[in-house]
């Protein structure tokens, strides 16, 4: 993920991050009988990205999931992404993270359905297989809509030949 935001940032392509930003008794959360533990609570270690992950200091970051009685797995929901993506003139996305069966595939699906064109880095997703197969049926869900996959060695030379 991190050389192919290096290489948007090279290509002057506009980097989008997604979070989950729980307040401490989310929906979601197995003590309001939701399927999680708790994470990714707001304001905590918790809800950082990765150390290792570079978040260039002008990317654009959506916190999702901030409503105590909402849960949101897409980073188009409840949040202002869309009306983002249509001022910055984003037509195509390419779009990588966690988790295939979750956050990627439900923001790839509403991504489609708001008409932008979805590539997913397919070295780049991971899935939480809570039921074996989940990521497997994820990945067919999101092609049987029209998501691409491709890899990042192919995208970061996509970047690299449409130089802005
Ligand atoms: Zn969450």
């Amino acid at each position: 993920m991190n050389r192919v935001i290096d290489a948007c940032e090279r290509s002057g392509l506009p980097i989008y991050f997604t979070r989950d930003w729980h307040p401490p008794r989310h929906i979601s959360f197995k003590s309001r009988g939701g399927p999680w533990p708790p994470h990714c609570v707001q304001g905590t270690s918790g809800a950082e990205f990765h150390p290792k992950l570079r978040v260039p200091p002008d990317a654009v970051i959506i916190s999702k999931g901030d409503d105590a009685d909402a849960e949101a797995y897409s980073g188009f929901q409840g949040t202002d992404l869309e009306g983002r993506l249509r001022k910055a003139e984003v037509g195509e996305i390419f779009l990588g993270g966690l988790t295939t069966d979750y956050c990627v595939r439900l923001s790839t699906l509403d991504a489609i359905k708001a008409g932008f064109k979805v590539n997913v880095i397919e070295d780049c997703i991971r899935a939480v297989d809570v039921r074996q197969g989940d990521g497997a049926r994820a990945i067919a869900d999101m092609r049987q809509a029209g998501a691409r996959f491709v890899a990042s060695g192919e995208v970061i030379k996509m970047m690299a030949s449409t130089q802005q």
